[in-house]
């Protein structure tokens, strides 16, 4: 039995029965044989379909929001933006759907009879979703919903942190005119990830660590599946001397400790130009100092539990390596006592890049400043990593931004912002952080295959 357990509290929510290779290989198997009439399905009855599953969704939001709060621990403010934006991706997929995955003529030949060539998308198949528990909604909905509306079916195995929020999307999806083989969840942990790897699928799409996405691109190189992988990153973000710094750190702060630092794209480490260095910390730590840590479900609340226990000797390992390595510890530091998996907001200076939270993902409430002497010691601590998701610049020059920007290896590039991610931006890691991309157009046409057709009345 999987046990969900509210991170705020320690308390057992639910028990939910986990899905094995029997449940599995029949849940394939209805679903491989339905995905081809879904396919034949006029295409309207499926935006139909996704758009009244985001009106559902909507009218259930506050339900929905509670229900997330209680098993990951995200303050309830945060959940509920996560749910309302959701309708943004759903109104990019139907508005973009049809024209992504329409016919292409490339050629109409003068010949006689004249050569067509055409280019026709036909969806993969069955595909296995594996997905986060940090930001559920987005992050499952960025493969499932482009694959039912591409003509996909969809076996979803939600994060066993996140899997009562999953099994709400089956709900509504189903309730919306998406038919029950189409959009299967499964419940389970990584055995069941592993277990769902070695069903009959065509594709896997894979949100998580990049040391779970490697052994699932291991596990499915054999068969030359189809792979997309979402992965970790250490998001630097550089805070250059031409601006202010307070309104730098105000940003950075919520970049840095929004949803307890567990954003893949969290800004997870700080290079500050040195003359405006000292102005930006004392503004960054009591910017920090003023968020509002506890009960998730509270409305004042800013930072609540991390959802995963272990993650806390983490953090706790990532501030220790940074002290014996001689960083300075300016606020925070330690697991908060009582029930549920707080960790104080954590800020460190005088780090560098022998330390490991400069270097591996925290994913958690802290953060690493290091002061620079210019833009190429910037790009270069920038790039001093394995990860390559997101890269932020603050400055007032937008050229100097896309210069420096330009030089650094990351799928997105923010200037003056970060933490952002649009419907209509290709979502893409590079190095350890990905491979492929969901979102935007690209997305879509990730979840079909290319077929050429070449075309003559007669021979
Ligand atoms: P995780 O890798 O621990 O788990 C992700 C999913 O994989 C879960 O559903 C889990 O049950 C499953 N799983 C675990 N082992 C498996 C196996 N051997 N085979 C198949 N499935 C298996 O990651 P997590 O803790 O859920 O998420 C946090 C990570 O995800 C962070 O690294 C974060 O940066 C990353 N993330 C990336 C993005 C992105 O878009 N790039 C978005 C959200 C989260």
């Amino acid at each position: 039995m999987l046990k969900v357990i509210n991170p705020a509290t320690e308390h057992v929510v639910r028990e939910l029965a986990e899905d094995d290779s029997s449940t599995l290989a029949r849940k394939t198997a209805t679903a491989r044989a339905a995905q081809r009439a879904w396919a034949r399905t006029p295409l309207a009855n499926r935006l139909a379909a996704v758009r009244r599953f985001g009106e559902l969704l909507q009218s259930r939001r506050e339900s929905l929001a509670k229900i997330l709060t209680t098993e990951m621990g995200k303050p309830i403010r945060q959940s509920r933006n996560e749910l309302t934006a959701m309708q943004g991706r759903i109104d990019f997929f139907l508005e973009h759907t049809e024209t992504a995955i329409a016919d292409e003529v490339v050629l109409l030949g003068a010949g006689t009879p004249p050569m067509e060539e055409r280019i026709r998308y036909e969806p993969l198949g069955v595909i296995a979703s594996i997905s986060a528990w940090n930001y559920p909604y987005f992050v499952g909905s960025n493969v499932y919903l482009p694959a039912i509306l591409t003509g996909n079916a969809v076996l979803y195995k939600p994060s066993e942190f996140a899997t009562l929020s999953g099994l709400a999307v089956a709900e509504l999806l189903h309730q919306a005119g998406v038919p029950d083989e189409i959009f299967q969840p499964i419940v389970g942990g990584g055995d069941t990830g592993r277990a769902l790897l070695a069903q009959e699928i065509d594709a896997v799409c894979f949100t998580g660590s990049y040391s779970t996405g490697r052994k699932i691109a291991e596990a499915v190189a054999p068969r030359l599946l189809r792979v997309q992988l979402e992965l970790g990153g250490k998001d630097p973000a550089y805070v250059c001397d031409d601006l202010h710094p307070g309104a730098a750190a105000t940003a950075l702060v919520e970049g840095a400790f929004y949803n307890a630092g567990q954003s893949c794209c969290a800004v997870e480490r700080i290079y500050v130009q040195r003359r405006i260095a000292g102005d930006f910390i004392a503004a960054f730590v009591e910017a920090t100092r003023a968020l509002i840590m506890g009960n998730p479900l509270d409305e004042r609340t800013d930072v609540g539990p991390l959802a995963r226990q272990p993650q806390l000797e983490v953090l706790e390992c990532q501030v220790a390596d940074a002290l014996a390595r001689g960083a300075q510890l300016e606020l925070g530091g330690r697991r908060c006592s009582g029930p549920g998996y707080f960790f104080e907001p954590t800020v460190l200076t005088r780090v560098n890049h022998d330390m490991a939270v400069m270097r591996e993902e925290s994913f958690g409430p802290i953060i690493g400043i290091q002061e620079v002497a210019d833009d190429a010691e910037a790009i270069g601590l920038m790039n001093d990593t394995e990860y390559g998701l997101t890269a932020a610049v603050y400055s007032r020059d937008r050229a100097r931004a896309e210069r420096i920007l330009g030089q650094v290896n990351a799928g997105s590039a923010y200037w003056n912002c970060c933490d952002r991610v649009s419907p209509r931006l290709p979502w893409s890691g590079r190095k350890h952080s990905g491979l492929g991309a969901t979102l935007s157009v690209a997305g879509i046409r990730a979840l079909v295959q290319p077929k050429a057709w070449h075309l003559r009345s007669s021979c």
